[in-house]
């Protein structure tokens, strides 16, 4: 370490000790003491293993571009990450193909339709987007490597630069949803009919279960949605997870298809690129600014977190997050303008 380093450290620690004691902090333990009370929704049974989390565990973790990290509650209680691995896969297939080459095999449109639909677009044959499992499957497809081992080492090897740690997968949850994952196989199957799916198909499922089952905390989730905001580079560590060209690529179609059914009405009432998936795990990308995320398994009819979704709106309200709000800070046009 170099004492350039040391300092570095040094920095990010004293930025954390300040966030203790924030605004932002108690902004945050209010929200979180008001949430608590919130009753609704279902924990996922499809597999045991996720039906046995407490419908009490909520954690809500906020982490911003210079490094500072405010959170509150079970921001430690390690879930499986499931569907919110998918735009960090999309990711690893664009910085290793091109976004050409993805394009032709991944849509970018949202559909009406659920999450784990067995179709694809049948004009393109392609999926319709890389946040619906066809899309998922097809991008963990593209994932490098000679081969199972050598793809899975890629595959958390960019999650450990996402989050700043090694992650580990939870087999049970991997065994549990690789042996009752009939809809992904045929899934997997259909694309595969259409030629748009490796001969290593199986291998590619196992992948897409692995994914699934990599175990997070709400602090990594909000590291993960800092490093998207933050142009791919991690701003705990500053090491880069995806290359900054194709972030926006990633943030895009999260904005479109990354909520599930309620993708639209997330889009127009939280306005921020966003993924949550059935574990009760919600990041939310603040472009330039930082990355939430919030933990709690309860989920509402169109699959995603009720305390999540409530804990976003509320601070999208409360800081003016929304993207199309028409008061973003951002000054580079009428930066230019003046200069014209
Ligand atoms: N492992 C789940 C599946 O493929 C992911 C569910 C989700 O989080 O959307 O069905």
């Amino acid at each position: 370490m170099t004492a350039n380093d040391g300092a570095v450290q040094l920095d990010r620690l004293i930025a954390r000790f300040q966030a203790v004691a924030s605004p932002l902090r108690q902004q945050l333990d209010e929200l979180h003491g008001e949430l608590a009370r919130l009753t609704g929704g279902a924990v996922a049974d499809y597999i045991p293993e996720l039906a046995r989390a407490r419908p009490e565990w909520f954690g809500l973790s906020v982490v911003t571009l210079d490094g500072q990290v405010c959170e509150v509650g079970d921001t430690q209680q390690a879930f499986t990450i499931q569907s919110i691995s998918k735009p960090l896969v999309y990711g690893m297939a664009l910085d290793h193909l091109g976004l050409d080459e993805v394009l032709r095999r991944v849509g970018v449109e949202p559909t009406g339709d659920p999450f784990n639909a067995v179709m694809v677009d049948e004009r393109s044959c392609r999926p319709h987007n890389p946040m619906v499992n066809a899309g998922a499957i097809a991008a963990s497809d593209l994932i490098p490597g000679a081969g199972p081992t050598e793809r899975l080492h890629a595959l958390l090897e960019t999650f450990r630069r996402y989050t700043g740690r090694a992650v580990t997968i939870d087999g049970a949850v991997f065994t549990s949803e690789r042996e009752t994952g009939h809809r992904n196989r045929a899934i997997a199957h259909l694309m595969r009919n259409f030629g748009m799916l490796s001969p290593r198909l199986e291998e590619s499922l196992d992948l897409y279960f692995q994914q699934c089952a990599i175990l997070v905390t709400s602090r990594d989730l909000a590291t993960i949605a800092a490093t998207l905001a933050n142009g791919g580079v991690n701003p705990v560590t500053g090491e880069q997870a995806i290359a900054t060209a194709h972030v926006r690529h990633v943030l895009s179609v999260m904005y479109s298809c990354g909520m599930y059914d309620s993708a639209g009405e997330w889009a127009f009432e939280v306005g921020l690129p966003a993924k949550s998936g059935v574990a009760g795990g919600i990041m939310a990308v603040v472009p330039g600014q930082g990355g939430i995320g919030v933990f709690s398994p309860p989920l509402d009819r169109s699959g995603n977190s009720v305390r999540g979704v409530a804990a976003c709106r509320a601070l999208t309200r409360r800081y003016d997050l929304h993207l199309l709000s028409g008061t973003s800070r951002s000054t580079g046009l009428r930066d230019a303008a003046r200069r014209g």
